[in-house]
């Protein structure tokens, strides 16, 4: 029902970057090698996401507005080891709940255009596409008061989205993102995979130098990226980027191994910039703590920060520091 959907977006889709995320996360998924983001006031008059990944069917386009219907996940065991970055099937129903939401798509023949305003779909009719999908989202939470209340300026929900892109980019160099604010590009990335462009791009060219690629492993866990020298510090945390089998992720525990790695050589309240991309069997993390998926649980987590942290203590020690 278009309550139950409601409830659900209040977990799902908190604000702009919400929608932002898991609409990027769904053209990812759907194998996506370019993926365009054009957004308006923050979001909040406009958020187009357009992909040139697998498209959706015509028969099937209906249900992916359906609470729990994904085509990602056909057996419950599947939930052991998800690869996809979406498998609850509640991003579309809670988006379309609390907005009004266009989509057209083309699996590669003739394509499906469908309206739903507030979780009703008002429209379903053919329409000319190239393979792909795209979807835009207007009037997000006009039905929900409460929740346009609850949002921050329009600069801060503007961060959230930016921040919330690129760290997706850098989780996938091998595809190309742009980023459009009111007319105006804040992100592009080639696609051609390299991780080390992306973070120029990112952070820029001068930053990117200043960073050194670090490699670890042990036989339950990798860790690759680049970890900025402590020349190059921030004030916060939050240029510490951790993606655990590509899927961003927050854990204060890996990122306080990182900035131990360090051992004295950051000062007091300085941060690196770094990218740490962590590869495990995926039978090993539980992903499913938390709807957005950010939250994670990982076994042997203290095997895994060791690792983290003697991988940059031992790669920073070969610079002449
Ligand atoms: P989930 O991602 O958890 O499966 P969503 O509600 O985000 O659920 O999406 C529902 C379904 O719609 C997906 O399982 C997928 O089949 C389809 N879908 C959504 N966005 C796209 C897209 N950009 N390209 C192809 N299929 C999509
Ligand atoms: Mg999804």
């Amino acid at each position: 029902s278009v309550l139950a959907d409601q409830i659900a977006a209040g977990e799902v889709v908190e604000r702009p970057a919400s929608v932002v995320k898991e609409l990027v996360e769904n053209a990812i998924d759907a194998h996506s090698t370019q993926i365009d983001i054009v957004v308006e006031e923050s979001g909040l008059k406009r958020i187009t996401v357009v992909d040139d990944g697998d498209g959706i069917a015509d028969e099937d386009t209906e249900m992916a507005f359906k609470r729990h219907a994904t085509s990602k996940i056909t057996d419950r065991r599947d939930l052991f080891k998800v690869k996809s970055l979406g498998f609850r099937g509640e991003a579309l129903p809670s988006i379309a709940s609390v907005a009004d939401v266009t989509l057209t798509t083309s699996t590669g023949g003739v394509g499906t255009l469908i309206h739903n305003v507030g979780g009703q779909i008002v429209e379903h009719a053919p329409a000319a596409a190239r393979k792909g999908t795209e979807i835009t989202v207007t009037d997000l939470f006009g039905n929900v008061p409460a929740r346009l209340k609850y949002l921050k300026s329009p600069t801060t929900e503007l961060a959230k989205i930016t921040d919330i892109v690129n760290r997706i980019a850098l989780s996938y160099p091998q595809i190309a993102f742009s980023l459009v604010h009111n007319g105006r590009e804040l992100t592009r990335t080639s696609g051609r995979g390299d991780l080390q462009q992306v973070i120029a791009g990112i952070y820029g060219v001068q930053s990117a130098r200043k960073m050194v690629a670090i490699n670890g492993e042990n036989p339950d866990f990798k860790v690759t990226g680049y970890v900025s020298l402590p020349e190059l510090t921030r004030a916060s945390r939050q240029y510490i980027s951790l993606l655990l089998n590509g899927r961003y992720i927050h854990n204060f525990h890996l990122s306080k191994a990182l900035i131990a790695g360090y051992g004295s050589k950051l000062m007091v309240g300085r941060y690196p910039i770094a990218v740490l991309a962590i590869t495990m069997d995926p039978l090993l993390v539980d992903v499913n703590v938390h709807p957005t998926k950010q939250e994670v649980r990982i076994s042997q987590e203290p095997e895994l920060t060791k690792l983290i942290e003697t991988t940059v203590y031992q790669r920073l020690s070969q610079e002449n520091l």
